[in-house]
């Protein structure tokens, strides 16, 4: 019977593994914010500053890479430190699809003189 209870225990731990009660190192972030360079309310630095204070150990800024927003890839690599950094990133948008759908896709690790896309507006 015991034996028996191993086995599901194991079996439960297997279906519901719990990684951060692992030891190793796990790093908290955010890849998919926005600031006032797009749709978002603050400052990319504030931006940074906020998540930094709330324990964050990294984000992706990825504003809106639309025409209206004039294609922002927002350099935010002077708001690293030793304990925060940063990757560059943007939210691109597909054109209508021809079932009138319009994807937002999180594109992360961006140059930051990648190509403007023809993407004038999220809307349709
Ligand atoms: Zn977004």
């Amino acid at each position: 019977m015991i034996a028996e209870n191993r086995k599901y225990e194991n079996d439960s731990e297997n279906m519901h593994p719990k990684p951060f009660n692992k030891p190793d190192r796990f790093w908290r972030g955010n890849l998919h914010t926005h600031s006032n360079r797009s749709d978002g309310k603050l400052e990319p630095e504030e931006v940074c500053h906020r998540y930094k204070s709330e324990g964050y150990d990294f984000i992706a800024l990825t504003d809106h890479f639309t025409g209206i927003y004039n294609y922002p890839i927002t350099d935010t690599r002077s708001f690293r430190d030793n304990a925060f950094t940063t990757i560059q990133g943007a939210e691109l948008h597909s054109g209508a699809m021809e079932n009138g759908e319009l994807w937002h896709i999180l594109a992360i690790g961006l140059p930051l003189d990648f190509s403007p896309s023809n993407s004038p507006t999220f809307f349709r």
